[in-house]
């Protein structure tokens, strides 16, 4: 696990050299105005979806506030197609960066008696596959349409 234990590399990554998030960007499903949307069948919850900012930045005071405006809007724009297609119960929102420095936002939609109910979810210990055989491929299609019909 990449972290700040190792500072050099720790550096590296912050300064954006060989960021393994940025390279990310031809993986994604969708591309938003500020941001990419990636997501994959070895999610820790079904629905989840992971918000990339679109340049190499760090912390949210690092973007400008057209960009924090403009990825506010990303946020609230996947918020809304994930909860219509997944009806979850709730959505949960996560900010950390501790292993990859590049500004990123978690989506975690929550179930009526999903694995973590009552307290956060912990990635690490989520039970995989959480998606049915075929569940994740008809996902990613309507999340697709939704976000390319969402557009502001
Ligand atoms: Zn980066």
């Amino acid at each position: 696990m990449n972290g700040w234990s190792d500072p050099a590399e720790w550096e590296r990554q912050r300064g954006g050299a060989d960021c393994r998030v940025c390279r990310s960007k031809p993986d994604a499903v969708a591309h938003l105005e500020a941001s990419w949307v990636l997501i994959g069948p070895d999610d820790p919850m079904r629905g989840y979806v992971c918000l990339v900012f679109g340049r190499h930045a760090i912390e949210l005071h690092d973007v400008t506030e057209a960009e924090g405006t403009a990825l506010m809007r990303d946020i609230r724009r996947v918020s809304a197609a994930v909860a219509a297609i997944m009806e979850p119960v709730k959505m949960n929102y996560e900010v950390h960066g501790n292993t990859a420095p590049h500004l990123h936002v978690h989506f975690f939609p929550r179930y009526l008696g999903d694995q973590f109910e009552g307290r956060p979810i912990n990635p690490r210990a989520a039970r995989r596959p959480a998606y049915a055989p075929g569940e994740f491929e008809r996902f990613r299609e309507r999340l697709k349409v939704a976000l390319e019909s969402s557009a502001a």
